[in-house]
C-alpha cells in the first residue's frame, strides 16, 4: 500500500513523502528544508529510500545535501538537468521508471517552469506530482521554457486519467483563483471552488492535491476553449496555444 504525507514548510511550498508500506521504501519529493522531512521520517518511523527532485530551484532541492547526508538515500532528477541537481544518483530520461517496492513512479518530462522540469507519475495511487508546472488554478511561471513548451507540458498531464491527483508543490490556489475570476467570472464551478477552498484556507487546512477532473473545469490555463474566456480575451477564432499564451502574459502582470 501507497502512503502520500504532505509538510507543509517555508511560505507556501509543500513537500511530499511517499512510504511503500510493504517493502518499507520511502521517498520525498522536492525537499525544499530537511529538518522538517527529518522529524516526519523519525515520527513514522521511516527510512528515506530516494529523494525525487522536479526541478533545480532552491525551494525544491534546498534539503537534497542535509538529507543525503542524514540517510544515504539516492537522488533522482532529470537527465537533461543534472548538473543542476545537486548530487544527483539517477538521471532519468522522459518515460523512464523507478520502483518503490513493487509500484511504478513513471518521470513525465514538463519543460516550461524550466528547461528540463519532469513530474513523477504513481499510477496505482493516481498521483501526479508536478513541481511547479501545473497549480490549481494555475500554472508556473515560464522562467526558462516558452509557453509552446508549457502548453505541451499541461497537454501531457490532460492525458492522464481525470481522477489523477494533482500533488503540486505550492498552495497557490487561492491567488490563481483572484485572476482566474476575472477571466471566467461565470464559471460557476470555479465561482463554488473558490468558496470552499476559502473556507479550507480560513481553517489553515490545504487546498492540495486537487484532481485533474477539477482543474479541467477551473483552471484556465487548461480551458483554452472556453467560450468565455476567448471573450473575455477577444480571442475568439485564436488557437489554443495562442489563447493560452496570452493568459500567462496577464497572469504575470496581474
Ligand atoms: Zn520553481
Ligand atoms: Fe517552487
Amino acid at each position: 500500500m501507497i502512503q502520500i504525507q504532505q509538510i507543509p514548510v517555508l511560505q507556501d511550498n509543500y513537500i511530499y513523502l511517499i512510504h511503500e508500506t510493504e517493502s518499507g521504501e520511502t521517498a520525498v519529493v522536492d525537499p525544499a528544508v530537511a529538518e522538517p522531512v527529518l522529524t516526519t521520517l523519525a515520527e513514522n518511523n521511516w527510512q528515506l529510500t530516494y529523494i525525487l527532485n522536479t526541478h533545480h530551484h532552491a525551494d525544491h532541492i534546498g534539503g537534497n545535501r542535509a538529507l543525503k547526508a542524514a540517510t544515504q538515500c539516492r537522488i533522482i532528477g532529470s537527465k537533461a538537468d543534472a548538473k543542476r541537481i545537486p548530487e544527483i544518483d539517477i538521471a532519468l530520461q522522459n518515460n523512464e521508471t523507478i520502483t518503490l517496492g513493487k509500484y511504478t513512479l513513471k518521470m513525465i518530462e514538463c519543460s516550461g517552469h524550466t528547461l528540463g522540469h519532469i513530474a513523477f507519475y504513481l499510477p496505482e495511487a493516481n498521483a501526479l506530482f508536478c513541481g511547479d508546472t501545473l497549480f490549481s488554478m494555475g500554472c508556473g511561471r515560464l522562467f526558462e521554457g516558452s509557453a509552446k513548451q508549457m502548453w505541451q507540458s499541461l497537454n501531457t498531464f490532460k492525458q492522464l486519467p481525470l481522477d489523477t491527483l494533482i500533488y503540486c508543490a505550492h498552495e497557490y490556489s487561492l491567488a490563481n483563483a483572484k485572476f482566474a475570476l476575472t477571466i471566467e467570472p461565470n464559471n460557476t464551478q470555479l465561482i463554488n471552488t473558490v468558496e470552499q477552498f476559502s473556507q479550507l484556507r480560513a481553517n489553515k487546512l490545504p487546498t492540495v492535491p486537487t484532481s485533474l477532473h477539477q482543474e479541467l473545469a477551473t483552471n484556465p490555463f487548461l480551458r483554452a476553449n472556453s467560450a468565455e474566456i476567448r471573450s473575455t480575451l477577444n480571442l475568439q477564432a485564436a488557437t489554443e496555444l495562442e489563447v493560452f499564451t496570452e493568459l500567462r502574459k496577464r497572469k504575470d502582470v496581474f
